[in-house]
């Protein structure tokens, strides 16, 4: 059992069986996620034989260590943890003047297989607990209250396919809005999807006010397909069906995500394509240029602008992504290049 992905009902019941009062369950629950402590020693108001207790049951208070971290130029710094299984995830640290944002991730690699994707093409191992996702937040929230900062946004933009590990990530974010616990609104929260439609259509209909971001990337069922093989399973049509049900529903902007590849999706045609496609739709496209890990090239930056201008013309609000933390991306992944500008 990992005590980082229960509620605080789910902690008490644990405590009911064990014949210890209930209400330590709230002190439990807020002193792993409020107070993001490192070791249940660090739990000053509870007895010792209830800290041993936890020691002995659940062994560490969090399933997750750092094995190492990079700081980028820019500040931008990426951590490699290991889990109890020896596993390792990458989570990375963004800070900018206004925000500190946390790109983490939701699987042990990945299963979609996007060919210009460090994490697609290093396979799949599994999915991470809710656990194991809130324990990325509370190990750099515990760094940084250090510094008197703490986290105020989450991009679920790291290694894996979010909406694959749908149960244990919507549990993460509930974990991490928890009144008792972080505290984090919905609103600062980001899902980026490569485009599951029932997933996406499920989302819909829970009761949460996050962000949605989508991998589109491509314009044509074609092209999508070549470098995306989920496209086969759920073509643009369905997606985009799926995205508008989304919006419509939960009234909220989805932000489509493409990133540049040079010769591949990066001329005029393309945008005026994308134009066309999102036109009248209440969304919002980040521009990434890619960051190669294969053969891919990135545009220049004057088709990167010029491409840019097509959509604003269409007026779909665009953003061009920053460059963060290159200098340490050569050891990464992918997630050291990724950061949703809003
Ligand atoms: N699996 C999810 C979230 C993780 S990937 C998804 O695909 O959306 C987060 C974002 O990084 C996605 O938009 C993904 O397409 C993009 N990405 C992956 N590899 C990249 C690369 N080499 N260069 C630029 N963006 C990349
Ligand atoms: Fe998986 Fe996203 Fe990478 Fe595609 S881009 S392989 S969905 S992590």
């Amino acid at each position: 059992m990992d005590l980082l992905g229960l509620f605080p009902d789910e902690i008490k019941v644990w405590l009911k069986s064990q014949n210890i009062a209930v209400f330590r369950g709230d002190q439990i629950f807020s002193w792993l996620h409020k107070h993001a402590v490192e070791e249940f020693g660090d739990m000053t108001n509870l007895p010792a034989d209830l800290i041993s207790k936890l020691q002995e049951t659940f062994g560490s208070a969090r399933p997750l260590h750092l094995v190492t971290s990079r700081v980028s130029m820019d500040g931008t710094e990426k951590f490699l943890f290991s889990l109890r299984d020896e596993a390792t995830i990458e989570a990375v640290l963004i800070p900018e003047d206004d925000r500190q944002t946390l790109c983490i991730s939701t699987q042990v690699g990945c299963a979609m297989g996007c060919s210009f994707c460090a994490t697609g093409r290093s396979g799949y191992v599994r999915n991470l607990s809710a656990g194991e996702i809130v324990a990325q937040v509370l190990w750099v929230e515990n760094r940084l209250k250090k510094q008197r900062l703490g986290i105020s946004n989450i991009v679920y933009m790291g290694m894996g396919e979010p909406l694959a590990n749908y149960d244990a990530v919507l549990r993460s974010v509930r974990l991490l809005n928890h009144p008792k616990g972080l505290n984090l609104g919905a609103r600062r929260l980001t899902i980026s999807t490569c485009g599951l439609v029932p997933q996406i259509k499920a989302l819909a209909t829970e009761n949460v006010q996050i962000n949605l971001a989508v991998s589109l990337h491509a314009v044509t069922d074609a092209e999508r397909s070549e470098i995306m093989p989920v496209n086969k399973r759920y073509p643009l049509s369905e997606l985009l069906e799926a995205c508008d049900d989304y919006t419509s529903q939960t009234g909220r902007r989805i932000s489509y995500e493409y990133a540049l590849i040079r010769g591949f999706n990066d001329n005029v045609e393309h945008a005026q394509k994308l134009r066309d496609l999102l036109r009248g739709r209440l969304c919002h496209v980040n521009l990434i240029p890619i960051n190669p890990v294969g053969a891919e090239k990135r545009p220049s930056a004057k088709s990167i602008a010029e491409f840019a201008q097509v959509l604003e013309g269409g007026r779909i609000p665009v953003s061009v992504r920053k460059e963060r933390g290159t200098d340490i991306e050569a050891a990464c992944g992918q997630l050291r290049q990724i950061h949703l500008q809003e």
